[in-house]
């Protein structure tokens, strides 16, 4: 059984061929900046094979339809002909109430995807692009929708809603929905596996530290709580987004700085966070170096980052009544033993005795990062959305 595994941006898809029986990927690339006149596609077969074309892919369809023909390629290809491949699976971002869990994709579907562009104006039209395109060229492959916002559809009411007129929820849908959510359920269901606990009876606080970045409360198998909202600019301080910001700090600089809603949304999601305070960068390694070396706004983007993701993970402790496993996950959370160091140092009143030397030397693998008598199990898990999205796909079209 083959599956294709999309995933696409406004000028970009990533795509990922999964042999389901073999366990394996067999080939995995990426198409930048479509619609420009130097686009780019790249593809690695695991055998280390690697392409890499530049000419003009003006639109996701022809994306896609070069993507295909590379997997049929005689000499860079995996498949003999597209009639190998049993199905499609999109990452899909907002499904808001109407998806709480993966979907096959029919034309029903689709219209509630389309009802649900109001909520992420940016991210579901490629997405929907994608799913036309697939439609297109290959009419008769089954497709499947994964979306971010599902598994956090378990968030009771009091934890989702936010205290603004209960008629403007109605109206607009406006909630916590959360995203990442693929990510911190394959976090939070590994974590168990790789320590054999039930997962249904776990209070596991899930850390995705990536360029975008959130937190889960996962009770008993469900998502409880999550960091970002309506849209992920709330929760954690990210690498360019605010994360939690008094709104009237937003009121002042509109009207101080004269900002139109359009700036506005500007400053928070791509001008502040990591790179506003540091003025350096957005990405952590450059922000690490730069704190080595004495700079002080560096610093102080670590401290303030640091601090807002030990804030969440008490808060989620004392919603859950406690806290069994804390998981890190996305680049940085992967990757840098100096931002779980910090994090999790002065959890020992929460029972969490970390390992500090265990935990330096990890970096992009599964491991755990508590001493073995530790109350609370701290433990890095490498996030895999798009085995997520194949594992989906294959179960709803074996159903
Ligand atoms: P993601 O969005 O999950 O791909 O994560 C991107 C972030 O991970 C960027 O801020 C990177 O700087 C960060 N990152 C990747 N590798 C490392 C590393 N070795 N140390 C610190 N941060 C890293």
């Amino acid at each position: 059984m083959k599956i294709l595994v999309l995933n696409c941006g406004s000028s970009s898809i990533k795509y990922q061929l999964f042999d389901i029986d073999k366990k394996i990927v067999m080939a995995k690339g990426i198409v930048e900046k479509i619609g420009l006149e130097e686009s780019i596609l790249k593809n690695n077969r695991n055998d280390g094979d690697k392409v890499l074309v530049t000419e003009e892919i003006p639109n996701h369809t022809i994306g896609i339809e070069k993507i295909l023909n590379l997997l049929i390629d005689k000499d860079h290809g995996s498949l003999k002909s597209f009639d190998e491949i049993n199905a499609v699976g999109h990452r899909v971002v907002h499904g808001a109430e109407k998806f709480n869990s993966s979907v096959l994709i029919t034309d029903e579907v689709v219209k509630k995807m389309k009802e649900c562009i109001d909520l992420a104006p940016l991210h579901n039209p490629p997405n929907l692009k994608g799913i036309a395109a697939i439609k297109e060229i290959l009419p008769n492959i089954p497709q499947v929708g994964v979306f971010d916002t599902a598994f956090h559809q378990t968030m009771p009411d009091y934890a989702y809603m936010y205290a603004i007129p209960f008629e403007l929820y109605e109206k607009y849908s406006i909630r916590r929905y959360g995203f990442h959510g693929t990510s911190h359920r394959y976090v939070s269901q590994r974590a168990c596996e790789i320590l054999n606990l039930d997962f249904k009876k776990q209070k596991i606080i899930t850390c995705h530290l990536g360029n975008g970045a959130s937190i889960a409360a996962v009770k008993n198998g469900k998502s409880v709580d999550t960091s970002m909202g309506l849209t992920p600019v709330e929760g954690l301080m990210m690498g360019t987004r605010t994360g939690d910001l008094d709104l009237g700090v937003m009121f002042y600089l509109m009207n101080k700085e004269n900002l139109d809603v359009k700036a506005a949304n500007a400053l928070v999601n791509k001008k502040s966070g990591v790179l506003g305070i540091s003025g350096i960068s957005s990405d952590m390694r450059e922000v690490e170096e730069a704190e080595v070396k004495g700079n002080k706004r560096a610093k102080l983007a670590l401290s303030m980052y640091n601090y807002r993701v030990k804030k969440y993970i008490g808060a989620y402790a004392a919603a859950m009544g406690g806290v069994d496993v804390i998981v890190f996950t996305g680049g940085i959370g992967e990757n840098s033993p100096e931002t779980r160091e910090e994090i999790c140092k002065g959890f020992e009143f929460l029972g969490l005795d970390f390992d500090s030397n265990v935990n330096k030397g990890i970096r992009g693998k599964e491991m755990v990062i508590s001493k073995p008598e530790s109350k609370v199990i701290a433990i890095v898990v490498p996030t895999d959305e798009e085995l997520v999205i194949a594992q989906d796909t294959f179960e709803i079209i074996s159903k």
